[in-house]
Order: structure tokens, then sequence, then C-alpha cells
């Protein structure tokens, strides 16, 4: 099989060589992959619910091997158990609710006594997952859970900048042999991300818009569905009754964790103009203090930029804001140690409206603030964007929060703190604008989008009044 240099983020040094399946390879793997759907549907929910348990303490006995290939992966450490725990508690809450999810109701009855409806529910048999590079555990199993616990089979293409962690985790599958039959991993570049769109009955893509557009067309050449999880530019509301100092400890986490590489991750603040200067004083304050995980993995908040392309657009927003006059209370800069590349934590004030840094993703630990005046022009601000992912407000009083939440054009408003959807995984949510098109990834309801509804109309035995009268 042929094989692709991977680069280590904090040294930018090849030091892995990453398996590509070609697109033969890809049908292979989806042809065995239809095979073994048919057992794992057949072992019903309760069977597949003992594989997926079974799975998870295989990868629970790995957990610093996982560990250790996460962090070489991604150059930081403390995200990486967040995030594997993270995915271990998303098996353990799909096994949890799948049965009674999935359980069939009674049938119901119609308008006609003699006809009720049972129904039934198909799962897609095989499911496609393309995912990036930023959670590569966790955001390669995200929809991967559900698909599975729905009776389809599920393969992955997971980020070519993040391949390490396949290995342990095949290492976990093999453990259990009616699992290993339906969930499959597949290395490679985009092109193995095509492959695998060209074989498979559904896919969900989470990446870039861009990358995301492709993945659509495709999709819909192949007239199959595509759920698109996609990028964003999220906005945090600050009023001046909000409690500043909580705000700014939420937003310096919310903006600054896992390096702003995060689709959730907060890239825009607005805060009311009578508490700005103190707002941005308080805020700079705490970022100041969050230091680069540098040379010690295991010590600091901000680990290094993952992908190393990511630096030429980190630092294009930032000298295009500089020339239009936008100022770094803190940080500023994306620094060389040895190799890899860091994003220095940065508040920037002096921000506008026509700089890159506030309308397109940067992916960085980068927050710039601008004031506002009045709640409508909050409101403007934040929607005044391409995206629409998901937000934040920040007030003590509820019914604002509330009435500003309904107005943004978000999937998810966090208020009185930041990127929740990061961790809290129950409620359900859709994207505006460019972040994304498909059902929700979160809460019970994404299940559904697994697997498509079947009515069965059942006649007890009488003809029907519309029939001929013969
Ligand atoms: P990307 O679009 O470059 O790549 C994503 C995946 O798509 C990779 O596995 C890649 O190999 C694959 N790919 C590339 N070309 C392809 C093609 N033509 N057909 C099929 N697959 C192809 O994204 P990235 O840089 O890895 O990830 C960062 C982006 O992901 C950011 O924009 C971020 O906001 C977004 N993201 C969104 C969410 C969400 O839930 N909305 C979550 C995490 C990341």
């Amino acid at each position: 099989m042929e094989k692709l240099p991977t680069r280590n983020p904090r040294s930018g040094a090849v030091d892995y060589q990453m398996p590509v399946f070609a697109p033969r390879a890809v049908a292979a793997e989806a042809a065995s992959l239809r095979e073994g759907q048919i057992a794992w549907l057949a072992a019903g929910v309760d069977g597949r619910v003992q594989a997926m348990t079974a799975w998870a303490q295989a990868m629970r006995k790995r957990r610093s091997e996982m560990l250790e290939a996460l962090a070489a992966d991604t150059g930081r450490w403390s995200e990486g158990e967040i995030e594997f725990e993270a995915t271990l508690g998303a098996v353990a809450r799909w096994c949890q609710q799948a049965p009674e999810l999935l359980a069939a109701g009674p049938d119901k009855a119609t308008a006609l006594p003699h006809i009720r409806v049972a129904q039934g529910r198909v799962p897609y048999a095989l499911v496609g997952v393309i995912s990036p590079w930023n959670f590569p555990l966790l955001l390669s199993l995200i929809d991967a859970l559900p698909a599975l616990l729905a009776g389809c089979a599920v393969m992955v293409k997971p980020s070519e900048v993040t391949p390490r962690f396949v290995p342990v985790l095949n290492a976990a599958l093999a453990e259990v042999p009616l699992l290993r039959e339906a969930l499959r991993f597949v290395t490679g570049p985009g092109s193995t991300g095509e492959a695998l769109i060209d074989q498979v009955d559904l896919v969900c893509f989470t990446g870039s818009v861009s990358t995301g557009r492709r993945v659509a067309e495709q999709a819909a050449r192949r007239f199959i569905p595509a759920q698109l999880e996609l990028g964003g530019k999220d906005a945090a509301l600050v009023f001046a009754d909000a409690d500043l100092d909580l705000a700014a400890k939420a937003l310096a986490w919310g903006s600054m964790v896992n390096a702003g590489q995060s689709c959730m991750s907060l890239e825009r603040c607005y805060v009311e103009r009578t508490v700005f200067d103190r707002f941005a004083a308080l805020l700079a304050e705490h970022v100041a203090g969050l230091q680069l995980n540098w040379p010690d993995i295991r010590a600091g908040a901000i680990g290094p930029i993952i992908a190393a392309p990511q630096a030429a657009l980190i630092r294009r927003h930032l000298e295009d804001a500089y020339a239009k006059g936008a100022r770094a209370l803190t940080g500023g800069q994306v620094v060389e140690h040895e190799g890899g590349l860091w994003c220095q934590p940065t508040v920037l004030v002096d921000a506008t409206h026509d700089m890159q840094i506030v309308r397109d993703e940067t992916f960085a630990p980068i927050l710039p603030l601008i004031p506002f005046d009045s709640e409508a022009e909050a409101v403007q601000l934040a929607n005044d964007s391409a995206y629409g992912l998901s937000g934040a407000v920040f007030t003590c009083d509820e019914a604002r929060a509330m009435r500003v939440a309904r107005q943004m054009k978000a999937g998810a408003v966090s208020i009185n703190d930041a990127s929740l959807t990061a961790l809290i995984h129950e409620g359900g949510k859709q994207s505006f604008g460019l972040s994304g098109l498909g059902g929700t990834r979160m809460g019970a309801k994404s299940i559904e989008r697994f697997y498509r509804l079947q009515a069965y109309l059942i006649n007890d035995g009488r003809p029907s009044p519309w029939w001929f009268a013969i």
C-alpha cells in the first residue's frame, strides 16, 4: 500500500507514514462492510450495545497508548484526555438511550377503523464519515456511534493530518469481531474521501466549507444524502450587566481552548461600550496568563498549530488586521519553536467588520473585541456573518438572554458560558448559513439521520370505501 508522509506538529518533522487506501481498496472495504452489516443488523440493538460496550472497554484498556497517539497527532495533551473521555462518554450515552429510541412503538390508529399503521425504520446499509484534524478521535466517531447503533455499517476517512490514532483504535476493534466487520477506517488524503463517497449510501462530512461544497456536489450526483458540519465564526455578546469576570474567564476558554482549533470556538466578541475597556482589560489579563505548551507538552494551555498551512492563513489574518488598525492587547504573533508553530493567545481591539479576522474563520486562539451601543446593534453585528454555527450571550437578565439568543442566526447559543456544545451534546441544533446542512448531529433525534422511515399500512380485512364498487 502506498504511504503518505505525515508531519509532527511539535517538530515539523515527517515522522510517520500513513497507509493510503486507493479507490480499489476503499471499494473492497465497502463490499466487506456491506456483508458485515447483515450480521450487525441481525444482532439487534441489544447485541449492538453489547459489542459497542465491549469496544469501549477495549479502548479504555488502551487509554495511555491512545493519548500518546493523539498527542503525536495534535501536539497537545490535556485536550486529548478530554477528547478520549468525551468519546467514551458518548459511547455510553448512546448505548444507554438507543434501545428506547429504536423500540418499535405500538401500531397507530388511522381515520378508518379497519386500517392501522406500523412504523418501520430501515438503516442506511453503509454510512461514510469524513472527518477533520482538530479533534481526530471524537470527530471520527461522533456520527459513527449513532449510525452503528441504528444498524448501519460505517466507513470512516479520518484526516490525513492526524492518522496516528487509527492503529490504536483498530487494535481495540479487533477484540470485538462483530463490530470489526461493521466499522472500518480507511486512511488517505482527499482522494480517499472522494472514493468513499462513491461507495456509501449516506455521507457525514465534518470539515471546511470549500471541501463540504465538493462533498455535497459529489453526493448530489450520486443522489445520496450529505450531512455537512462545516466552519464557523462564532460571536459572543457581552452586555454591561453581565458578571464581567465570569464572562472573561468563559471567553478565555471558549476562544483559546485547543489553540482555537475548534469549529465552535468564539472568534468575535461584541461588548457593550460602557464596559468595553474594563472587560477588555480583564480578558487580556486572563489570556496573558495562558502559556504555550512548549517545551513541555503537559504544561501550558495552548498547543501548536496542528495543520501547517493554517499558520500562513493566521499570519495573513493578523497582518490584514494590523494594516487596518487593530491592536493586540496581549499575544499577537505566530512563533516557531524548533520546527513547530504556535499562535500566541491573542486579544485584539480596534477591530472592524472589514477585517478578515472578523469575517473569515481563523481557527486560532485570537479574539477580536468590538464595542456596541444597543441590543439591536449587538444582534445585527452577530448576524453579520456568512456562518451560523453557534454563539454566546452574557447578561444577568435571562429574559434578555433568551430574546437575543432567539434572534441569533446560530445553531446553538451558550448563555453565560462559552462553546458549551463542545461537551454538552444533548441539545438538538442545526447550522445557519455556510456552517452546515442537514439534520441535527446532537441530541437523541440525531439517530434519525441514519435510517429511512418505512410505513406498513395494514388493512384488517375489510373493503376500503374508495375502492371501485365491483
Ligand atoms: P478539510 O475540509 O480540509 O478536510 C476535512 C476532511 O475532508 C479531511 O479528512 C480531508 O482529507 C477530506 N477531504 C478533502 N478533500 C476531499 C474531497 N474532495 N472529497 C472528500 N473528502 C475530502 O477540513 P480540515 O482542515 O481538516 O478541518 C478544519 C475545518 O473543519 C474547519 O473549517 C472547522 O471549522 C471544521 N469543523 C467543523 C466542525 C463542525 O462540527 N461543524 C467540527 C470540527 C471542524
